[in-house]
């Protein structure tokens, strides 16, 4: 159960808690596991609070770990300038594991599945869904 979400790059945080609730709903799984996946190396997954705060915080963590305008030898190699993008993408990862009871994918009261796209310009990202009955 596969969907695509279209980002704006540059640290794109996107909500994608629904429509992984809407797979799981479809797919009519009591018990088990969603395994959710993005194909890109430039994005990642995460769970978090979805409140700007929080966002504007971890951007600026993001900044300071691996700044965006750096000489990263990756730009070299393809004459892209998305080094910062490939680091935070590593760093976070490109998928989560999120248990499913009584039919409800057991996220905490404030956590929401989060793609977040850091590369230089606007993509379309191809987010994959896999559902594992216990
Ligand atoms: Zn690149």
């Amino acid at each position: 159960m596969n969907f695509s979400i279209a980002t704006q790059g540059h640290g794109d945080f996107i909500n994608i808690t629904d429509h992984v609730a809407a797979a799981l709903k479809k797919a009519k799984i009591k018990d088990g596991v969603a395994v959710i996946f993005v194909s890109a190396s430039t994005a990642a997954l995460t769970a978090l609070e979805f409140e700007d705060g929080l966002i504007s915080d971890l951007k600026n963590i993001f900044e300071k770990i691996a700044p965006e305008n750096f000489a990263y030898q990756h730009h070299q190699k393809w004459g892209d300038h998305n080094g910062a993008a490939h680091i935070w993408s590593a760093l976070i990862g490109p998928d989560l594991s999120i248990p499913i009871e009584a039919g409800k994918l057991l996220l905490g009261t404030w956590h929401q599945i989060v793609l977040i796209d850091f590369d230089e310009k606007p993509r379309t990202r191809e987010v994959i869904v896999k559902f594992i009955k216990a």
